[in-house]
């Protein structure tokens, strides 16, 4: 079993991808294929690049449930 890896911080600076600064939260988004890897990203953008990981990726992420 591969060790779920989270690194999810909340944290209030800018989005990385629509430069909100009025998200109400903003997450760490990190990805070996992802153009926003190690940014910050608001619930909408993160919610998008999220959907965009390939399978194995998203199921890195502690709060995935596999399908
Ligand atoms: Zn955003």
């Amino acid at each position: 079993m591969p060790k779920p890896s989270t690194r999810v911080k909340i944290l209030a600076y800018m989005c990385a991808k629509c430069f909100r600064t009025d998200a109400d939260k903003l997450a760490w988004f990190f990805s070996s294929t992802s153009v926003f890897s190690d940014c910050l990203l608001c619930k909408q953008c993160f919610k998008q690049s999220f959907n965009q990981l390939p399978q194995t990726e998203k199921e890195e992420w502690s709060f995935y449930e596999k399908k």
